[in-house]
């Protein structure tokens, strides 16, 4: 059946966001194969479900699942592919995400496109696109069965439907007492914190705002000012994660989170391949830089050559009135 399968990650008993895009990419792509799109709820009741694309809504329950483990996920995850027969299964690539779905790919004995961008269909079969050598090139990589990607947040629009999908209940299959690992408990940095990952808008500070504990103080300030003037989440380049200025959570780029924002603004940062790698999906990025031949320019679509102790507070005030009103 060219029906598209998508999990549906859940979160304090709510679907993320970034499974409701994957819910939505995968509609939309059930809809050009000619099929429809399956949710897989695992935890969750799956009623939040009932016009985000999905078709049905496959809802696997009980005390097996009342904690998440890779390795009972996996199993329902693989079990569920193989009992629909889907021709795609998906999945967000979240920290959940990367953390199972590559298991239950190797269960189903298939291959995973991880953390694309993209999905088409080519010569009437599934494709999903995935950039690769650090977002300098685009792969292209289809299945000689079932394709299996996790889809980067924020590259893909969710979707709604006019028909309530049908929630099913599916045998989860084992008990709590055969997993291999359960995660107890999972603690926050800093709670109410707005991911990275998840913003829509991202304010990012690098190496060029110094030391907080130190010159830099005014200007991380200004920093967080800017983010809440206009609903931002504030990121970091590893020069500044690697200082201890901010926690690894905030770091943007090759071997940190990869965002993909609607508003990307990058303040005191060189732009170095790696830091690009995690932010150059970015619908629209805003530079600032007080050395105008920096590499950050290159991908930025509006560049402000200047320092940020001067552009930053000017960008708040200006952002704060025109919010205003
Ligand atoms: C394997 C590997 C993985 C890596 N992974 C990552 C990663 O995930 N993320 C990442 O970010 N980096 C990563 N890096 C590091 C990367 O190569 C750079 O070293 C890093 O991104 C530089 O951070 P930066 O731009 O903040 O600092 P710098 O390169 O020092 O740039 C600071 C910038 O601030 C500007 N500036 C200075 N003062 C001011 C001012 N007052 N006003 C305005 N502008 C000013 C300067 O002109 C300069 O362009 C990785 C490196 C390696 C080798």
């Amino acid at each position: 059946m060219p029906d598209v399968l998508v999990f549906v990650e859940y979160s304090e008993g709510k679907p993320v966001k970034a499974a409701l895009q994957a819910l939505g990419a995968g509609s939309r792509l059930a809809t050009e194969l000619g099929g429809s799109a399956i949710a897989l709820v695992i935890g969750g009741d799956g009623g939040e479900l009932g016009k985000s694309g999905a078709g049905r809504v496959l809802v696997a329950s009980g005390d097996a699942v009342k904690a998440y483990s890779p390795d009972g996920y996996a199993r329902i995850l693989a079990n569920q592919a193989a009992a629909t027969g889907a021709a795609v299964v998906l999945a967000s690539a979240t920290p959940m995400g990367k953390d199972f779905v590559a298991r239950a790919a190797a269960r189903a004995k298939c291959g995973l496109a991880a953390d694309c961008t993209e999905l088409k269909v080519e010569g009437g079969k599934p494709a999903a696109i995935r950039p690769v050598y650090a977002g300098k090139a685009l792969l292209a990589v289809q299945a000689p069965g079932q394709l299996w990607a996790t889809l980067r947040p924020n590259a893909f629009a969710e979707a709604t439907t006019a028909d309530a999908a049908k929630i099913e209940p599916v045998t989860v299959g084992f008990d709590a007492g055969s997993l291999m690992a359960v995660v107890r408990e999972i603690v926050e940095g800093v709670r109410g914190k707005l991911d990275v990952a998840e913003a829509e808008v991202v304010v990012s500070g690098g190496r060029g705002l110094k030391d907080p504990a130190g010159e830099g103080k005014q200007n991380w300030q200004n920093l967080e000012k800017l983010a809440e003037a206009i609903g931002a989440a504030v990121g970091a380049s590893r020069a500044v994660v690697d200082a201890g200025w901010r926690p690894h959570g905030d770091q943007v780029g090759q071997t940190g989170k990869t965002v993909s924002p609607k508003l990307y603004i990058a303040c005191g940062i060189s732009g170095a391949i790696q830091h690009l790698a995690g932010m150059s999906g970015s619908k629209v990025i805003v530079a600032i830089n007080k050395d105008e031949n920096a590499p950050i320019f290159k991908v930025a679509d509006y560049g402000i050559i200047g320092t940020v102790e001067e552009v930053v507070p000017a960008l708040t005030e200006a952002f704060s009135k025109s919010l205003r009103g």
